[in-house]
């Protein structure tokens, strides 16, 4: 398609878009007096209308049957994961048994380390990229000093060419098979939170399988955000928060993955609590811990119900839109806002660090300002669209499927095109 940067064109784009009305589904927040543009869906998503019956029924439910409320009432608490797990199953690319909801992202980080970092005295290496979200290299550390082990010995990043922004996936390869048998894990993130760089999971899992490593990923930028296939490309753990793509609300409770074959193998180990021993024994209160044959038996503590609702809510929509089809519209948000920002750089005012190919990014587009970013950040807020800042120059912007317009983009790049033209 012949794309054109002007109103009447993104308007046409929102006219032929079957998904526009999702966007009603969500509340969107004001900036002043006028409903804004919301760019920060990969930050904190945004709340869905059916979010606060969700919550408000868990709490209902609690009055009217206390404890009880586990068993009985419209909506078991026990059960309430079998109506979520097939929904982010699907998002992520995984079999239902291979998925579980529970705690917070950097905790179920260090829980599947815990399992799949077992450094030996000849393996031991962590492969990761530069520039990791911090929680992800305060994880890595952390294990590693948790094992007696020296970090500038165990962690190895693969970093950017001198001068680039984006890693090169022949570099992490070059690096796994440099470091081969000493590597214990591989672990990337799905989707890089700074440049928007999506990484190549399915090669990079290949590749420190091939070593003999384990493979294991931080799905943060990725779960909600881009085509997954988890299962298929013999990723052995992966976790991922709810809050961002997936509006499931601030502090949402997260997810993970263990891949069959994994959950298969007797010999790995794990941190277990009650809420991980199976089903039919977990209340009989005995010594024995018996794991179910998914990834629950990560579990330990009682489910929170009140994220479980809001998470439910969101997934909802996701189900009611079809993954597959927010997928095809958002890659078209990205490539209509890499047009329309490439049309106003003639300049050459700001470079975009996200990756022009298209498999390579999914709804995040970084821009790095050259000149007065900052106070061009501040003005965007003025004019009503939340972005992000990242030091020292770098503006984030993802237009996302479920509440974002063809439109939405067409005013921000012609805001920004003003802004820069005065600065
Ligand atoms: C957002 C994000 C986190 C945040 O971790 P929480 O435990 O949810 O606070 C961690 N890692 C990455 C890669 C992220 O993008």
């Amino acid at each position: 398609m012949e794309l054109e940067y002007n109103l009447d064109f993104a308007k046409s784009l929102d006219a032929k878009d079957t998904l526009k009305h999702f966007k009603e589904q969500f509340y969107i927040p004001y900036i002043g007096d006028k409903a804004s543009i919301y760019f920060l869906g990969n930050s904190l998503g945004l709340q869905p209308k059916t979010a606060q019956n969700e919550v408000l029924n868990v709490m209902e439910n609690w009055a009217n049957y206390g404890v009880e409320g586990f068993f009985i009432g419209d909506e078991p608490w026990l059960n309430y994961h079998k109506e979520i797990t097939p929904i982010i199953s699907k998002i992520v690319g995984a079999q239902p048994q291979e998925v579980v909801t529970m705690n917070h992202l950097t905790v179920n980080l260090h829980l599947l380390m815990m399992s799949f970092y077992k450094p030996t005295k000849t393996r031991y290496k962590i492969i990761c990229e530069s520039k990791a979200f911090p929680s992800d290299q305060y994880t890595f550390q952390s294990q590693v000093k948790m094992h007696g082990l020296n970090i500038d010995d165990c962690i190895i990043e693969v970093t950017p060419k001198e001068g680039e922004e984006i890693i090169k996936l022949e570099d992490i390869i070059d690096t796994i098979e440099k470091h081969n048998d000493s590597i214990a894990l591989v672990c990337f993130s799905g989707v890089n939170y700074y440049t928007g760089q999506v990484f190549d999971i399915k090669k990079i899992t290949a590749a420190a399988h091939k070593t003999g490593a384990y493979a294991g990923f931080d799905l943060a930028h990725a779960a909600g955000n881009i085509a997954l296939q988890l299962h298929n490309w013999n990723v052995d753990f992966a976790c991922w928060c709810n809050y961002k793509y997936l509006n499931s609300g601030p502090g949402a409770i997260a997810g993970a993955f263990v891949h069959q074959n994994n959950l298969q193998n007797k010999k790995l180990k794990r941190l277990e609590g009650w809420w991980g021993n199976d089903i039919t024994n977990r209340f009989k209160m005995e010594k024995t811990f018996t794991a179910p044959a998914t990834a629950e038996a990560w579990q330990m503590s009682t489910a929170p119900m009140m994220l479980l609702a809001a998470h439910k809510a969101s997934l909802n929509i996701f189900e009611e839109a079809g993954f597959e089809n927010l997928i095809t519209k958002s890659k078209l948000l990205s490539q209509y806002l890499f047009f329309a920002l490439t049309e106003i750089n003639t300049c050459n005012k700001f470079t975009i660090l996200t990756p022009l190919n298209h498999q390579e990014r999914g709804s995040q587009v970084s821009i790095s300002v050259h000149k007065n970013a900052k106070s061009i950040f501040d003005e965007l807020i003025k004019n009503g669209i939340f972005a992000d800042w990242r030091e020292p120059n770098v503006i984030r912007v993802a237009a996302v499927p479920l509440y974002n317009s063809f439109e939405d983009i067409y005013y921000f790049v012609s805001i920004l095109q003003h802004l820069l033209s005065h600065n």
